[in-house]
């Protein structure tokens, strides 16, 4: 019964004239349904005597369903008593005693009695007419199976289209109804309740009930195998990406030849054994090596473990270079590299006997302090040279986040480690010269002190176990030589200042520049663009030429750079054939640097009344400043620009002030301000300028203004007044000298109380300085003003102006205090005298 073609609907119909008795066919699992077609094979002896009969007279047989399809010889217990009466529609005989024929299911009927066996089995039979209401229930419950049935069919992916279409057209529910439950995967037992449900409604709801249930089934099992069809993927896919990678790192020769054969994992075991790690380090390596085995190698996770073995791996834990501690070899590499700076050669010619007769590298770390292209690097790179150990410098300039210093830990995304680790990667040895440039731009918030995570790493007695927050073991960098660098020592926390042995780099002179220039500037140069000094020299005059006009700083960064255009210039000269000697003059400047940068100022400047000289502190080292004042019709304001903050606005504020009540007594029009109005302009103007020292300079420049005195053009001032004319202390009192004699002004009014400042100021610059101290600004005027009127009555100063410099304990040559200074005194009258 596999001939799907035979099978079909047919009309059912309980309404014919059926006989009281009947021939019955008995069937194994199957049971035919009024008004459905199917085809059955025919082999037993009784029932081939059957449809030979029946075939004969054209009549119908009774269809019984066997309870145990094992049974060859059906009796009556054997046998459901409610069957269906069918009509033959098709016999073709097979073979002999074998048939197939095609039947039609007509309608239901129950054996009421059986009454023979032999040759075939025969019962006496009732029609059992549906029970069809036609009500609503019927209709709603049509609705229902019809649905449910379309819906079913929709999960079944074998089942056509044409199924749904054809329960579609069905008009007839009981018919429906027979279809649908033929067409169910349900046992023979269920299919003959169905059958023997005679009432229509009822019949109906027990289909829509196995009809409900299947769904069900159906649904779930769909989901089942998508789900698992979803898991079949993602492990091919990985499979497949997998193979990818490994493709890819053999075409990138990432498996190098070593390696070849080993995978992975193996290749980082091997690393970890060659690194040579602590063995408490190389535990933990190896605990997340055994971790990442066991992750999934698409997972973020895996390349996170990864990287961190990598770090694990490749960090210096135990490689050292060979110290040269020769005290000789060391000075002698300092003073190739670096002009003068004695003291500061001393000091760490002295800082490295220690550590050779101490051999571990604990003590005070070196801080060098100056402003910017005063060699600090280059003295720690020169260090590393005499020693003979690697170089590594990091920034800490505007390092706000304690993390940048100790890393962030591996549960960040993206994390690593801090800087110190990075050094020490990039050093590759466990005992560098390591420094730590601009400790004084370190700053702190929110986010941590980083000042705190440094002071670990520079404690000798901490910092062989420094732990940083990515790597979680400590490293030993107690064999590091650390050398701070700052522009400033104050800014540096108090704690860290405790650590270090600070060293002084204040700056260079004219002449030191000079030589600087001559003795290491200009050769490296040379020999940085291809030249040789047969070639290309450089007179003495363009050298300071390019010291006064084209640079203003306390370093040389500035003028290694102006040398190193007036080569390259000249290179490409030579390289054009031009091939005979030249030696650069002054004159020569121009036409490569362009026109001169900075004037010397001070003299065209304070050519006229209203202009005076003051001395600014900025972190690069010191500045002049000129503060002009003006005068001109109006109500009496006062106009203050050039980018001043609010502390030197109060502090003209004062000035006018303080002169306004004492016109009188420097021979001033007391009614001033009543038609005219004063504007003070202090240049250079795109720098922010703040602070109360310019007291002092603002008053001058206001009284030279309204008495029509010039100030004197060599006098530079510096000082806060009071509304009652006390002048104040100030401080950068260092920086602010430098800067005037770079400037090349030799003398400086100060406050009286800065005297005993001066011991901070480098002494060969001191030497070269006049003092002139100010307790009112009365002292001030005294000094600063070029010829006084007698009208203005100033009082000679009670403070002595030039008395000799204090020196340091221990430091200097006998000129101690109480000593005749060196310098030549002067009076304040010889200098009035001498303008
Ligand atoms: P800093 O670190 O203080 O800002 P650098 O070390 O970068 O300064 O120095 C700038 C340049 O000046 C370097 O080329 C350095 O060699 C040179 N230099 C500074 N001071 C001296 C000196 N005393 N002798 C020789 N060269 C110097």
């Amino acid at each position: 019964m596999s001939d799907r073609s035979e099978r079909g609907i047919g009309e059912r119909r309980d309404d014919l004239d059926f006989p009281e008795e009947i021939g019955i066919l008995p069937v194994r699992n199957t049971i035919l349904y009024p008004g459905l077609i199917i085809p059955l094979a025919v082999g037993r002896s009784g029932s081939v005597r059957l449809l030979e009969e029946v075939n004969k007279e054209d009549s119908f047989i009774g269809i019984l369903t066997q309870k145990d399809p094992a049974e060859d010889n059906p009796r009556e217990d054997d046998l459901y008593h409610v069957g269906t009466v069918a009509r033959i529609i098709k016999t073709v005989k097979l073979a002999q005693d074998n048939y197939n024929v095609v039947i039609q299911g007509l309608a239901r009927f129950r054996a009421t009695k059986f009454i023979q066996y032999d040759p075939y089995m025969k019962v006496q039979m009732q029609v059992l007419k549906e029970d069809a209401p036609g009500d609503v229930e019927t209709e709603a419950l049509a609705i229902n199976l019809k649905a449910t049935a379309k819906e079913v069919i929709k999960h079944m992916p074998n089942v056509p289209d044409e199924a749904a279409s054809m329960i579609e057209g069905l008009t007839d529910p009981g018919q429906m109804t027979d279809l649908i439950a033929a067409n169910m995967e349900i046992s023979i037992a269920e299919r003959q309740e169905i059958l023997e449900t005679v009432g229509l409604n009822a019949r109906m709801k027990l289909v829509l009930r196995h009809l409900t249930h299947r769904l069900e089934v159906l649904k779930l099992s769909q989901k089942i195998s998508s789900q698992v069809k979803g898991e079949m993927n993602k492990t091919q896919r990985e499979y497949f990406l997998r193979q990818q990678l490994k493709a890819i790192r053999e075409e990138l020769g990432e498996l190098d030849e070593d390696d070849e054969g080993l995978d992975e994992f193996e290749q980082l075991a091997k690393k970890i054994e060659e690194s040579n790690m602590p063995e408490e380090v190389e535990k933990t390596a190896r605990k997340e090596l055994k971790r990442l085995k066991t992750i999934q190698p698409s997972s973020a996770e895996y390349t996170v473990a990864r990287t961190y073995l990598d770090w694990m791996t490749t960090l210096p834990w135990q490689r050292l270079s060979k110290d040269n501690l020769d005290t000789k070899n060391v000075r002698e590499v300092l003073d190739q590299d670096h002009y003068d700076l004695d003291k500061v050669k001393k000091r760490i010619v002295e800082y490295l006997a220690v550590r050779r007769l101490k051999d571990d590298m604990k003590g005070p770390i070196l801080c060098f302090v100056g402003p910017p292209g005063v060699g600090k690097t280059s003295l720690g790179k020169s260090i590393a040279r005499a020693i003979g150990r690697e170089f590594v410098r990091i920034s800490l300039g505007g390092v706000h986040d304690e993390a940048e210093i100790r890393g962030h830990r591996r549960t960040y995304v993206g994390a690593l480690p801090g800087r110190i680790i990075q050094g020490m990667k990039k050093a590759n040895v466990r005992n560098p010269v390591f420094m730590l440039d601009e400790i004084d731009k370190l700053g702190r918030d929110f986010r941590g002190d980083p000042a705190s995570a440094l002071l670990e790493v520079l404690d000798p007695e901490q910092n062989n176990s420094f732990s940083d927050h990515y790597l979680e073991v400590p490293f030993d960098l107690s064999k590091v030589l650390f050398i701070a660098t700052a522009n400033q020592l104050d800014p540096v926390p108090p704690a860290l200042r405790d650590r270090m042995e600070v060293i002084e780099l204040p700056g260079y002179t004219r002449e030191e520049k000079l030589f600087i220039a001559k003795k290491f500037l200009l050769p490296k140069q040379l020999q940085e663009h291809g030249l040789t000094d047969t070639f290309l020299k450089f007179g003495d005059d363009a050298v300071y030429s390019i010291i006064d006009s084209y640079t203003r700083e306390a370093g040389v960064r500035n003028l290694e750079r102006r040398v190193a255009d007036v080569c390259r210039s000249q290179a490409v000269e030579f390289a054009e054939g031009k091939t005979e000697p030249k030696t650069i003059a002054e004159k020569d400047l121009a036409a490569v640097l362009g026109p001169e940068r900075f004037f010397s100022e001070v003299a065209e400047r304070t050519g006229v009344p209203g202009v005076s000289t003051g001395l600014a502190w900025t972190p690069t080292g010191g500045d002049l400043i000129f503060i002009e004042a003006s005068r001109m019709k109006g109500k009496g304001t006062l106009t203050l620009t050039g980018q001043l903050g609010d502390v030197m606005k109060e502090s003209a504020q004062a000035a006018l002030s303080f002169i306004r009540s004492n016109a009188k007594m420097y021979g001033i029009s007391e009614d001033f301000l009543k038609e005219q109005d004063l504007h003070v302009h202090i240049p250079a103007g795109a720098i922010p300028k703040d602070g109360p020292s310019a007291g002092v300079t603002l008053f001058t420049a206001l009284v030279s203004l309204l008495s029509n005195v010039k100030v004197r053009h060599d006098v530079a001032m510096t000082g806060e007044i009071t509304l009652r004319g006390k002048v104040l202390a100030i401080g950068g009192l260092k920086e602010k000298t430098l800067a005037a004699h770079r400037a090349g002004i030799r003398r400086i009014i100060l406050p009286e109380r800065n005297r005993k400042d001066l011991v901070d100021i480098p002494e060969r610059t001191r030497d070269e300085m006049e003092f002139l101290f100010a307790q009112e600004v009365n002292d001030v005027l005294y000094y600063a003003l070029l010829n006084p009127p007698a009208s203005m009555k100033l009082k000679k100063p009670k403070v002595d102006p030039v008395r000799p410099v204090p020196r340091p304990p221990g430091a200097g040559d006998g000129d101690g205090d109480g000593a005749k200074s060196k310098r030549k005194e002067k009076k304040p009258a010889e200098i009035r005298a001498a303008n």
